[in-house]
């Protein structure tokens, strides 16, 4: 999608600070942290969010959360949270499909 953020930082097009990146998605530090670790993991071809995802598109979510675990092992997470906001009302301010994940902190639920 031309005019999206994240559309844009997964073609390089916009600077991220990258935590991983192969051919289905692409993962890099939120700009501004709500956790000691904060990253985004993204698909690079567009999805405006969870509500999108279908039966011909869901090998990419799937793809996504394989990543998630490879990447909370890797960087040593034991405990972590994964949150994607789908509509204003929830949070959601880009619209392209992101899993947060957030770590090293400790968290309270219900979420606010
Ligand atoms: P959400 O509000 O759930 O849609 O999450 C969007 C997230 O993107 C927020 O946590 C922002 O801080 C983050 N964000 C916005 N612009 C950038 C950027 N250029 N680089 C990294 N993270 C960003």
């Amino acid at each position: 999608m031309s005019d999206c953020l994240f559309c844009k930082i997964a073609a390089g097009e916009i600077p991220s600070n990258k935590v991983y990146e192969d051919e289905v998605c692409y993962a890099f530090h939120d700009i501004a942290p709500q956790a000691p670790t904060h990253f985004l993991v993204i698909p690079k071809a567009h999805i405006g969010s969870v509500s999108e995802i279908t039966e011909d598109n869901s090998g990419v979510a799937a793809h996504i959360f394989e990543v998630i675990a490879k990447l909370s092992k890797e960087l040593g997470l034991d405990s972590y949270r994964v949150v994607s906001n789908i509509g204003e009302q929830a949070g959601q301010s880009v619209f392209h499909l992101h899993f947060h994940v957030l770590s090293g902190r400790d968290m309270t639920w219900p979420p606010g």
